[in-house]
């Protein structure tokens, strides 16, 4: 299935919540959870009271969406979370967090994770010194990633070395050198996005 492009503001109107699909929008008024807080379509409005499994999926889907992603490479995360030691809900979250495309937008070179995703597709970054052009990358402690020289002076990276830029504390950003590091993997703790990770788990273990 392709990439969903339209209208992303119906689907964070179907999960009842901000998913911050649209960059600066999302943080104004005009954004359409502030104005019409219920899902999208003639029975928007009604109350429905969700199955366990309805909750569950609907769990999954908002965490596809909130990090930009599709059914498959999804799945495929939640299967390389639960190979790994520990607790296979918050290792995925880790992997979510760790992909390339969220790092550059949670260091802040981008407004939103679609615009990261796009800007780290078109070559903008290197990471270690090297080129990083799949957003998909998982990106580990220690890593520096930084805005590629040439792109440096582009109106985009110039706006960003004016802003002031607030990183989670597993991260570190130098705006003037435009350069963010990995200092180390983010802990349950350390991640915000508001999911919970146990029903996905409960979803894809049925
Ligand atoms: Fe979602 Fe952003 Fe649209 Fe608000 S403006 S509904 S947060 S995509």
């Amino acid at each position: 299935m392709s990439r969903y492009t339209d209208a992303n503001c119906k689907l964070c109107r179907r999960e009842g919540q901000k998913l911050f699909l649209k960059g600066e929008r999302c943080y104004s008024s005009k954004c359409a959870i502030e104005r019409r807080n219920y899902a999208p379509g003639q029975h928007g409005q009604a109350r429905k009271k969700q199955s366990d499994y309805g909750n569950q999926l609907r769990e999954k889907q908002k965490a596809k969406r909130f990090y930009g992603m599709q059914e498959t490479q999804f799945r495929n995360l939640f299967d390389k979370a639960a190979k790994r030691p520990g607790k296979t809900g918050e290792n995925l979250l880790i992997l979510l967090e760790t992909r390339l495309d969220n790092v550059v937008f949670r260091l802040g070179f981008a407004s939103s994770r679609k615009e990261a995703r796009q800007l780290v597709t078109h070559g903008h970054f290197t990471v270690n010194g090297k080129k990083a052009d799949i957003p998909s990358m998982e990106v580990k402690a220690g890593d520096v990633i930084k805005v590629k020289e040439k792109s440096q002076s582009s109106p985009k990276f110039k706006e960003v070395k004016e802003m002031s830029i607030t990183v989670p504390s597993w991260m570190s950003v130098d705006v003037e050198k435009l350069e963010g590091k990995v200092v180390t993997l983010p802990r349950r703790e350390d991640i915000d996005t508001p999911i919970a990770e146990h029903l996905i788990v409960e979803l894809y273990s049925k």
